[in-house]
């Protein structure tokens, strides 16, 4: 077993109710993983086995907390070498890992307007740690930046030029979950399959066309609501249903609804979680895991269409991993692809859901944003 004394890097994901954590020894061994979820007076503090009610009232002080524990764990911040940070997005330049410079972070803070719930928090825990530690390393690793790679034709909505000048643009999400994905799947087929179909279904859920390790299209766009249905998100929705509805409640009504009140727990009345209403089997559950599963199909034809075909599916995210009645839902309906699975392999959620001299390969793959984060880090201060 690791020690968590000899923490190098520590992983940052930071929200905005809750900061979650990991650290990494520096050859990427996981010793501890956390966090402090609902940031408030009467917020929790979750380390390896701890669990304990702590008050952490705004993400400086939820830093602090963490640190403490972190510290009465073994994981001294002197002992660190480097920060990770995930930053949700990037804007069109910052598309690799770097290192967090004042220019790296005004160039965050630019961003702000394309991610106004997320870069705000990140900058926070930024600046809190430099205080703190003023010669630390800080790496920020971008979710938005492994779809850089889209070509332009996918990337631009249909809008003036001018509008895209100024940041309307299509971006994506999950690409730190998408990149690890590439690299576990190359390790585990021995060769990376040509075009891959790669769905990250937790409570956000997108796919990505992925052709030759490089993003080619992706169902999320200029912000993480489009795309496929997701626990509280509607997914792709015609403009002028947004427009009636920003008339009727407002814009912040209309957004709330959109990102918290719509998709799973939406069609469900109230229900987001999967494995609830996979349970529940009640019809409205069912419409919604319909829909869902629909609506990942209608999604996966186009993104096929993007790579001119299919090598191979994986499934991640915490409806990805551990549900094999969605996983069978949407195989089911891409048969026409060629997709093919065993279902017993399925039901045990088996890394490989498919048979020997299938042509369409079926895989289950963890999401490991954390180790993508910690590996940049190291590899942009510790290894450089
Ligand atoms: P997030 O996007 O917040 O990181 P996760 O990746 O943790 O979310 O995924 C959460 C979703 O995964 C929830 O809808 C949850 O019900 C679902 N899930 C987790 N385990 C199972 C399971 N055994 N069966 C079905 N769904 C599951």
């Amino acid at each position: 077993m690791s020690d968590p004394t000899c923490g190098d890097v520590l992983v940052l994901n930071v929200g905005s109710s809750s900061i979650k954590c990991a650290v990494f020894d520096s050859v990427l061994h996981e010793v501890l993983r956390g966090g402090i979820e609902g940031l408030g007076p009467q917020a929790t503090l979750r380390l390896g086995v701890l669990r304990r009610d702590v008050e952490a009232c705004d993400h400086r002080a939820a830093l602090a907390v963490l640190l403490e524990a972190l510290d009465a764990q073994g994981v001294l911040l002197g002992n660190l070498r480097v920060v990770g940070h995930r930053v949700v997005h990037g804007g069109p330049r910052l598309t690799q890992p770097v290192r967090i410079t004042p220019q790296v972070r005004d160039e965050i803070a630019l961003c702000t307007p394309l991610a106004p719930l997320h870069n705000p928090h990140h900058l926070a825990a930024m600046d809190a740690l430099a205080a703190l530690a003023p010669d630390l390393p800080q790496v920020a690793c971008f979710d938005t930046g492994f779809h850089a790679t889209n070509p332009e034709v996918a990337l631009r909505y249909a809008l003036p030029q001018e509008l895209a000048d100024n940041g309307l643009r299509r971006y994506g999400f999950h690409g730190l979950s998408y990149a690890g994905l590439v690299e576990r799947l190359e390790t585990l087929a021995g060769a990376l399959p040509d075009r891959v179909l790669a769905f990250h279904l937790g409570n956000g859920a997108s796919a990505c066309a992925i052709r030759g390790g490089h993003s080619v299209a992706t169902t999320m766009g200029y912000s993480p609501t489009d795309g496929l249905t997701m626990g509280t998100r509607c997914g792709s929705i015609d403009p002028s249903v947004v427009l009636r509805l920003a008339e009727e409640r407002g814009i912040d009504g209309a957004r709330h609804l959109l990102d918290h009140g719509s998709g799973l727990a939406g069609l469900s009345g109230g229900v987001s979680d999967m494995r609830t209403l996979e349970a529940r089997g009640d019809p409205a559950s069912r419409f919604a895991i319909d829909h869902f599963i629909y609506w990942a199909r209608r999604h996966a034809g186009s993104l096929i269409a993007a790579m001119q075909g299919l090598d191979a599916i994986v499934f991640t995210g915490g409806i990805g991993e551990n549900s094999a009645m969605i996983r069978a839902g949407i195989l089911d309906g891409l048969t026409w692809a060629g997709a093919r699975y065993d279902p017993a392999k399925n039901s045990r959620h088996a890394p490989r859901l498919h048979d020997d001299g299938t042509l369409v390969t079926a895989w289950v793959l963890p999401a490991e944003e954390e180790r993508m984060i910690a590996q940049a880090a190291r590899d942009l201060v510790i290894m450089a």
